[in-house]
């Protein structure tokens, strides 16, 4: 049987030969500063990738997707005390922003059909909470959430919706790409999402004064004055025009990296189809990044995704379980959770399942290795 010589991984930055061209740019005319031209060029490109032609955005590149989650959550006008209805199963930097501002979590359940927050239990938890300022939706490995249905109870209930879109660039809603619905938007360059900076984030407005807010929280917020003049406390949030060079290069190769990321996904849903496992699902009228492929494990099978995990480590490949919930961790407790059913979908699909490597350069041969890895389980 094949072994690979090295070991299979979940997902690892992919580059090209454009990134350097703008690195190298960029030390040629020495402008290795935060904020410049790379920077400048990287929004514009950026948001001309997602721009649907009936509304207007505009980009805000940060040093990462953590610190424009966090502008998002001050533009939404969040202070102390505030609800902010969350995704519950997802990252925990989705929600972390929300208690740098003093807000309070009040985490929603997922459906089954995306995994993502279930506009049922989001109803109810408006009922619960009516005063609500904000809901922080993220789409999950990238699959888009309900659109239709969530933007609807959003404006119904006159609450900002912030998406979280770190996982999910370049993934569609009905032709209209993920983090172009709400009023913020977010998406990240981390090393291992979909393209990368090695380490950034872009902040997205509808609103030219928002991005423009954004920035002046982002650069220490400095007063227009020769002195340094400050009124409100700021960070030092901004990109380098170094790293915005990378993420130049990057930008060529995204939807080539979608569809390598697609066959992936494909090629798992071939393989593990006589087995007692399912995909992770998505909405017919959605394109998915599929960002990483994902299983669950039958209800009835004795298999547990344990198992697996420990017979892939073994067999020098990375898996990773689903994000563990919000309402189960410690850091959480005491903070509401709201479901539609009787029983927790997150709990659900957290006991039952696993990230699959879907590294855009595994080969077909480590897949299949992947793949028969995963049967010798069953
Ligand atoms: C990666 C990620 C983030 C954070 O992005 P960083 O750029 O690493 O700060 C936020 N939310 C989700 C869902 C993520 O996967």
């Amino acid at each position: 049987m094949f072994k690979p010589s090295k070991r299979i991984m979940l997902s690892t930055p992919t580059m090209h030969g454009e990134e350097i061209k703008y690195v190298n740019e960029a030390f040629e005319r020495n402008w290795i500063a935060p904020l410049g031209f790379n920077c400048d060029a990287f929004e514009e490109e950026t948001v001309g990738y997602l721009n649907t032609a009936d509304n207007k955005l505009y980009g805000l590149s940060l040093c990462s997707g953590t610190s424009a989650l966090h502008l998002a959550v001050k533009l939404a006008g969040v202070r102390r005390g505030d609800i902010v209805l969350c995704s519950d199963m997802t990252f925990s930097a989705t929600v972390n922003p929300v208690s740098y501002e003093g807000g309070v979590q009040v985490f929603v359940d997922s459906e089954r059909e995306t995994w993502n927050m279930d506009p049922e239990a989001l109803e109810k938890a408006f009922k619960k909470y009516p005063q609500t300022k904000a809901v922080m939706l993220v789409h999950l490995y990238g699959t888009p959430s309900k659109m239709d249905e969530i933007t609807e109870i959003c404006k119904r209930h006159n609450a900002v919706l912030i998406e979280d879109a770190a996982e999910a660039l370049s993934a569609e809603y009905k032709g209209k790409k993920m983090g172009t619905f709400g009023k913020y938007g977010i998406i990240s360059f981390n090393g291992n999402k979909i393209i990368t900076t090695s380490g950034g984030g872009m902040l997205l407005t509808k609103e030219q004064q928002d991005r423009n807010k954004a920035f002046f929280w982002a650069t220490q917020a400095r007063e227009k004055a020769p002195w340094y003049q400050h009124e409100e406390i700021g960070y030092n949030y901004r990109m380098s025009n170094v790293v915005a060079g990378i993420g130049r290069g990057q930008l060529l190769h995204l939807d080539k990296h979608r569809q390598l990321k697609e066959n992936i996904y494909i090629r798992y849903k071939n393989g593990l189809k006589n087995l007692p496992v399912a995909m992770n699902p998505y909405l017919s009228c959605t394109l998915p990044n599929f960002w990483l492929s994902c299983i669950t494990i039958n209800k009835d099978c004795k298999v547990k995704f344990m198992d697996i995990y420990n017979k892939l480590n073994e067999a020098n490949i990375e898996s990773r379980p689903i994000w563990k919930p919000m309402h189960m961790q410690p850091v959480f407790k005491g903070h509401d959770y709201v479901q539609a059913e009787n029983n927790s979908v997150g709990e659900d699909i957290f006991s039952r399942g696993l990230c699959l490597p879907s590294d855009i350069k595994m080969t077909e041969e480590e897949q299949n290795y992947v793949i028969e890895v995963i049967k010798s389980c069953f």
